[in-house]
């Protein structure tokens, strides 16, 4: 009797704990996926980086260190030496019901007057853009953050090919877009967007790469929970609004990707409708910054 009874108490437990952590992978699914490659993640910052030419002039001077540990370092590592986010703050807890807009592709002849319809709600958001330097581009990537909204690197050129061939060809967009926000708007930007999402069909070889040398510099990228479809051939405001209404309500938190090119007055057009309709149901909105955890919003299957 005592033994049986020993038994179903530690089955009992068993199941317990089986459950806990069952829920926890599901809402942090990507964080084992992530440790385990050995990239840093939000929120679990060990130590503050260094440029890599320090650790090279540290590591040469080192009578021990091997030529093979030389080699190790990446020659990429070296490069930028000024593109470092510094050590990030621990992962604030978010409310539950917040939503998070993003805005891919811009800035655009739709920028400002999406920036409006934002206004009229007392709405911030979060624009991850690409390398226009027309007048009308600049000044609209002025906009965007004199109007209080966070701004990050999406890519320059928004060629996936040329992006994503190594690392280094990664650093170099990255790094003419990063210089191009702050030049033009004062901000060191420490938030960015993979064109094409962290895991495309371009990046297979080299996305582990690139992302573990964008978290050593700890740089914080977001991908999304919900996406809106307006990339999607034949989206309609309507469609639109369906798929973020619904998106988020599956979602305790959510960050919802849109695209505010030339082409997406869809995405304009009942913009509006979405705002009222989700701060009517009880959402706030908020804008990204780096101490938002990005893990519950990646994709989970780095390759
Ligand atoms: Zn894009």
């Amino acid at each position: 009797m005592i033994v049986s009874a020993a038994f179903l108490l530690l089955f009992a437990l068993g199941m317990l704990i089986g459950q806990f952590s069952g829920k926890m992978g599901l809402f942090h699914a990507a964080k084992p996926t992530m440790a385990a490659a050995g990239m840093p993640t939000n929120g679990n910052v060990q130590s503050t980086p260094q440029p890599a030419e320090s650790e090279a002039a540290s590591s040469a001077s080192s009578s021990t260190a091997s030529s093979a540990e030389k080699e190790a370092v990446p020659a990429y590592q070296a490069m930028y030496p000024h593109l470092y986010a510094g050590t990030l703050e621990p992962s604030a807890p978010v409310k539950k019901k917040t939503v998070y807009l993003t805005f891919d592709d811009g800035p655009s002849n739709l920028t400002v007057p999406l920036l409006n319809v934002l206004d009229t709600y007392h709405v911030k958001a979060t624009f991850f853009v690409i390398g226009r330097t027309d007048r009308q581009s600049v000044e609209a990537i002025k906009e965007i953050v004199n109007r209080g909204h966070a701004i990050g690197v999406h890519s320059y050129t928004h060629q996936y090919k040329q992006i994503y061939a190594s690392p280094a060809a990664f650093l170099d967009d990255f790094a003419k877009m990063h210089d191009l926000i702050e030049n033009t708007t004062g901000v060191d930007t420490k938030i960015y967007r993979y064109a094409g999402g962290s895991v495309n069909g371009y990046n297979k070889s080299t996305a582990r790469d690139i992302i573990a040398e964008m978290n050593r510099r700890r740089y914080v990228y977001y991908d999304w929970n919900v996406d809106s479809g307006d990339a999607e051939t034949g989206a309609t405001a309507k469609s639109i609004y369906r798929e973020v209404i619904n998106g988020v309500h599956r979602h305790s938190d959510s960050v919802v990707l849109f695209h505010n090119t030339k082409f997406k007055a869809s995405t304009l057009n009942d913009m509006s409708k979405i705002i009222k309709t989700l701060q009517s149901q009880g959402y706030s909105f908020e804008k990204l910054d780096p101490s938002v955890d990005s893990v519950s919003y990646r994709f989970n299957n780095i390759p």
